[in-house]
């Protein structure tokens, strides 16, 4: 189940992009007051893009832009036009607003479709989608594309576990979309339940919404006996759908790049990065219509890899994110990745994939607080596991926490809706 399109070769490729960027430069030029401006200073007219290479004279979009311009002040079609609005929810703030045309929504249901047969879902599979429905993009991002893709949808949304356990059994789910935290709640949950949750009829989890390090997929994989499959997106650029992994490699997600055009740039300065360094990964929309979006700062950092990939497809892959820019932590100087974190404690035998991070200040000092849970099974003792912990930290990331918990198990709480959140930052 592929499109000719996913293997087009590269060359024809870049073609379409140039001729896509073009009509969407002239789109947002021609409808957007927020980009004529900015087209303007940077002295960039539509008619000067000749190759896809053009894209780096564009100016950039920020997440302070979408929240200057609320609610659609970066819309490009009049109301009668907008098909569907979504949001995406701030921490902080006002949401950042989102708007598709009929069109768009019909390359949406076609991109995230594409996402799952690169998973291996087949038409007349069975897709339980365990993501949140509603403003947030990920619930009905992942129905329209199981749709468009000709299977069957359970659209149960997230949380009530216990049902959605009994559901995938009675109904035979062969596929759950949900967040990487949340497969492995839903394991933990059937284990209670006294079930096995490797005996479930599902045999892949197409998961995304949080980053996930290599480690989390494996424990995903063997604690469910299925296939874990990555997938990307963003509300901004489209919605869940923008890269997926295929399940003949599992290695980097394919980027539809027909439609999203990826690049790779130095987070600080902006500027591009070598190919295959890692950088902010930058999003620019190639057949939105009514919010064309130009070189969008994801806060994502990546790699981009224009190998040849064994399934034949020919769109570049990026890499699992790592983390992003707004998450990385200062402490004490250090710079640090939640996610290099949570590699390291799923590298530890004896532990549970479920920690927390809690940032203090002593005074003018950062303080920080690692609780890891430790797992059922193991008869390593407490000390044995502070030891192997706190010399894989200092070894790998030069790094010690200030204090070191080990809690029982089910000792962190569950995230059963929405993101899980694993930092929890009292510095103010
Ligand atoms: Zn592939």
């Amino acid at each position: 189940m592929r499109s000719s399109n996913e293997s087009l070769d590269r060359a024809a490729l870049r073609e379409r992009q140039a001729d896509r960027l073009t009509k969407t430069v002239e789109r947002a030029y021609e409808n957007v007051p927020f980009y004529r401006e900015r087209l303007e200073d940077a002295g960039v007219d539509p008619s000067d893009i000749e190759s896809i290479d053009d894209i780096t004279t564009l100016p950039m979009t920020t997440k302070e832009d979408f929240r200057d311009e609320y609610p659609d002040g970066l819309f490009a079609v009049d109301d009668e036009e907008l098909a569907r609005i979504h949001a995406s929810s701030g921490t902080t703030g006002k949401p950042k607003i989102v708007s598709y045309t009929d069109a768009d929504l019909d390359v949406w249901g076609k991109a995230m479709a594409r996402s799952l047969a690169a998973a291996g879902v087949e038409p007349g599979d069975t897709v339980q989608n365990a993501y949140g429905y509603g403003l947030f993009t990920g619930g009905l991002g992942f129905h329209q594309g199981a749709e468009e893709l000709g299977t069957t949808v359970v659209p149960t949304s997230s949380g009530g576990t216990q049902r959605q356990i009994e559901l995938a059994q009675d109904l035979e789910s062969d596929v759950l979309a949900c967040t990487p935290s949340y497969a492995l709640y839903f394991a933990e949950t059937a284990e209670e339940m006294g079930l096995n949750p490797r005996e479930l009829p599902i045999s892949v989890i197409a998961y995304g919404a949080e980053t996930c390090t290599e480690p989390m997929r494996e424990e995903i994989e063997e604690r469910l006996g299925a296939t874990g499959i990555n997938n990307y997106g963003l509300s901004e650029i489209i919605g869940p759908g923008v890269a997926a992994e295929c399940h003949e490699a599992q290695d980097g997600l394919h980027v539809w790049e027909d439609h999203f055009y990826p690049e790779v740039v130095d987070p600080r300065t902006g500027e591009p990065v070598e190919e295959g360094e890692e950088g902010e990964l930058v999003l620019t929309t190639l057949t939105k219509e009514a919010l064309p979006v130009l070189r969008y700062r994801t806060g994502d950092l990546t790699t981009l890899n224009y190998d040849e990939c064994e399934c034949g497809r020919t769109m570049v892959r990026m890499d699992n994110v790592t983390g992003r820019t707004d998450e990385l932590l200062i402490v004490r100087g250090v710079n640090l990745y939640p996610s290099e974190i949570e590699h390291i404690i799923l590298d530890v035998a004896g532990v549970a994939p479920h920690y927390r991070i809690d940032l203090h200040k002593d005074g003018s000092l950062d303080v920080m607080e690692l609780t890891i849970e430790k797992d059922e099974q193991s008869d390593r003792s407490e000390n044995e596991l502070r030891d192997v912990i706190l010399s894989r930290l200092q070894n790998v990331l030069s790094f010690t926490p200030d204090d070191l918990e080990l809690v029982e198990p089910g000792g962190i709480a569950r995230t059963e809706v929405g993101k899980v959140q694993r930092v929890y930052d009292h510095r103010g």
